[in-house]
C-alpha cells in the first residue's frame, strides 16, 4: 500500500495508524494541513473491506477539510480520522476510549467530531482521556435554543443563507417571496430548511423517500409532495440536494430545470467535471463544502466558548463567501466549484500561523 505516493496524499503534513488488538481498534488520523489552526474533522467509523480503501477515504476527507475551513474563514486545519470495522458489530466503550488515548497521542494537532458511524455520545467516551473532541457539550445555540452537539438546526440555517445569496445573485432578488423549490430529502437538515424558506414565502416541492419525513413536509410545511427523482427535474427557481450524494451527474444536469442549485448534501458532484457542466448550462451551483459548513462553524465556536449571536454572524457569512465565489466565477468565466477551491487555497496556502 502506498503511502507518499499515493494519488490522494496532496502533502499531507501527518499521518497515524493506531493498533490495539484488545479492543480491536484499528484507525488512522489524517492531518492534511494545519497552516490555519489544528486540523478538526470527524471521525469515521466504517467497515473498510481493505486498509486501502480506509486510507484512501482518510486523505480524501481530511483534504476536503482544509478547504472547508478555510473557506468557512476558520482558524482550523483539515484533518480527519476513520476507524476501521462495522459500528453495529465492533464499536465498544472500550474501543472508544482507546481511540480517546490515541487522540490524546497527537497533542490537539488533531481535533475529532462526530461523522457517519460514530455519535456524540462516543466522543463523549472519548473525551474521557482526551480533550481533543469537539460537537460535545449541550449550551445556548445560535438560535436561542439549546444545542445538544447536534450540527442540523445551525447547518440548515447555513443553507438558507446560502440559497438566499445564490437567488440575489442569479435571480436579482433580495426577496425569497414567491420564490420556488424543490427540496430532496426533508431529514433534519433538509426539513430545517424547508421552514426557514416557507417563513421567508417561498414555494415549496419536496420527496424523501421515508413517507412520514414526507408526510410531515407536506402537513406542516404545506408542501407538494412529489415522486422519486422527478423532484430534481421540476420547473423550479431552485434545486436543493438534502439527501444523499452524487445527486448531480451526466443524468441528472442534463434534465435540471432549476437555475440554482444549493442545498446541504455532501459531495453533490458526482464527478469533478459536473461543476463545468452546470457552469456551461447556466446553473448557478452553490458549492456543498461552502454551503454546508454551518455545523463545522459551530464547533468551532463551541471550543472557543463563544456567544451565540457570535455563532450567527459567523454563520452567515456563508452568504457573503457564496457572493464572492459567485462574483469571480461570472468575472472568470469558471465554474463555481473551482472559484471556491482556488480561494480556499488562497486562504490555506497565504496562512502560516
Ligand atoms: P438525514 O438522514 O436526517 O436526512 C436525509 C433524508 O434524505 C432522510 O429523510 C432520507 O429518508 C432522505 N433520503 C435518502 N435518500 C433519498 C433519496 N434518494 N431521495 C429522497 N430522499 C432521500 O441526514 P441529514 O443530517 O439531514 O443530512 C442530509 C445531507 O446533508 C447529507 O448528505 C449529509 O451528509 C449532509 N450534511 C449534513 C450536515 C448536518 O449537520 N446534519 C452537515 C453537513 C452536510
Amino acid at each position: 500500500m502506498n503511502v507518499f505516493s499515493h494519488p490522494e496524499f496532496d502533502d499531507h503534513e501527518h499521518l497515524s495508524f493506531f493498533s490495539d488488538p484488545e479492543t480491536g481498534l484499528r484507525a488512522i488520523v489524517a492531518i492534511h494541513n494545519t497552516n490555519r489552526g489544528p486540523a478538526l474533522g470527524g471521525c469515521r467509523m466504517f467497515p473498510y473491506a481493505t486498509d486501502e480503501e480506509a486510507l484512501r477515504d482518510v486523505l480524501r476527507l481530511s483534504r476536503g477539510m482544509t478547504y472547508k475551513s478555510a473557506l468557512a474563514n476558520l482558524d482550523l486545519g483539515g484533518g480527519k480520522s476513520v476507524i476501521i470495522g462495522n459500528p453495529h458489530e465492533h464499536k465498544t466503550e472500550a474501543l472508544m476510549e482507546t481511540m480517546g488515548r490515541c487522540l490524546e497521542q497527537l497533542g490537539g494537532h488533531y481535533i475529532a467530531a462526530e461523522d457517519s458511524g460514530t455519535s456524540v455520545p462516543d466522543l463523549q467516551v472519548m473525551g474521557r482521556h482526551t480533550g481533543h473532541v469537539a460537537g460535545v457539550q449541550s449550551r445556548p445555540g445560535f438560535d436561542g435554543e439549546t444545542s445538544n452537539g447536534d450540527p442540523s438546526p445551525v447547518t440548515a440555517y447555513g443553507a438558507f443563507v446560502g440559497i438566499q445569496a445564490a437567488v440575489k445573485h442569479q435571480l436579482g432578488s433580495d426577496s425569497l417571496e414567491g420564490l420556488t423549490v424543490a427540496v430532496q430529502g426533508v431529514g433534519n437538515v433538509g426539513f430545517r430548511l424547508a421552514r426557514h424558506l416557507r417563513d421567508a414565502g417561498a414555494r415549496l416541492w419536496v420527496h424523501d423517500i421515508h413517507q412520514a419525513n414526507m408526510d410531515r413536509a407536506v402537513d406542516e410545511l404545506g408542501a407538494t409532495a412529489v415522486d422519486g427523482d422527478e423532484i430534481l427535474y421540476l420547473p423550479v427557481d431552485v434545486l436543493a440536494p438534502c439527501a444523499m450524494g452524487a445527486v448531480l451527474n451526466d443524468q441528472s444536469i442534463d434534465g435540471l430545470h432549476a437555475r440554482i442549485v444549493a442545498g446541504a448534501a455532501n459531495n453533490q458532484l458526482a464527478r469533478p467535471e459536473h461543476d463545468a457542466m452546470l457552469h456551461e448550462r447556466g446553473v448557478l451551483y452553490a458549492p456543498d463544502f461552502v454551503i454546508n459548513a454551518g455545523g463545522i462553524i459551530d464547533v468551532f465556536h463551541e471550543r472557543k466558548g463563544s456567544e451565540p449571536a457570535e455563532v450567527r454572524r459567523h454563520v452567515e457569512s456563508i452568504g457573503e463567501t457564496l457572493t464572492e465565489i459567485f462574483a469571480r466565477s461570472a468575472r472568470d468565466g469558471l465554474p463555481t466549484g473551482t472559484i471556491a477551491n482556488q480561494l480556499a487555497e488562497e486562504r490555506f496556502r497565504n496562512t502560516v500561523r
